[in-house]
C-alpha cells in the first residue's frame, strides 16, 4: 500500500478530507486493520480482471444451456427460474462449418469439413 491508495482508503472511509487527513496521520486501529486487510481486496480485483476465461454469450445460447443443464426441454418455459448460478458458463466456443453439398437423396450433408476446405472429406473437390 502506497500513501496514494491509504489516502483513497481514508477519503472514501470518512465525510470529508479533514477527516480524512486526521486518520491519515493518525491512523485507529480500526483504520490499521482495514490497511492490512486491502492489499489482499485489491489483488483479489486484480486476479478477477486479469481473468481471459469468461466467455460472453447471448441470451438463445445461455438459455439453451441452461435447458441442458437442468434437462428440461422447450415446452417448459414457463417453469424455468432465473438461475442465480454465480459460476461461470465457459461453453467451447467452436465455429464449425458443415458440408453445404446435397446428398444423393436430396438432403444436405451436415458433416464437419476439413480443416480450410468447404466440404467434407467425402465432398471434397479433389
Ligand atoms: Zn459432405
Amino acid at each position: 500500500m502506497d500513501d496514494t491508495q491509504k489516502m483513497t482508503y481514508f477519503m472514501r472511509a470518512y465525510p470529508n478530507k479533514k477527516e480524512a487527513m486526521e486518520h491519515f496521520k493518525k491512523p485507529s486501529e480500526y483504520d490499521i486493520k482495514m490497511l492490512r486487510v486491502l492489499p489482499k481486496i485489491y489483488k483479489h480485483y486484480e486476479t478477477h480482471k486479469n481473468r481471459t476465461s469468461i466467455v460472453k454469450i447471448d441470451d438463445n445460447e445461455a438459455r439453451d444451456l441452461i435447458y441442458k443443464v437442468h434437462g428440461i426441454g422447450n415446452k417448459n418455459t414457463n417453469k424455468v427460474k432465473e438461475t442465480k448460478s454465480k459460476k461461470e458458463v465457459v461453453p467451447k466456443k467452436e465455429t464449425i462449418i458443415t458440408c453445404t453439398a446435397t446428398k444423393m437423396n436430396g438432403e444436405i450433408c451436415g458433416c464437419k469439413v476439413k480443416p480450410n476446405m468447404k466440404f467434407c472429406g467425402r465432398h471434397c473437390l479433389k
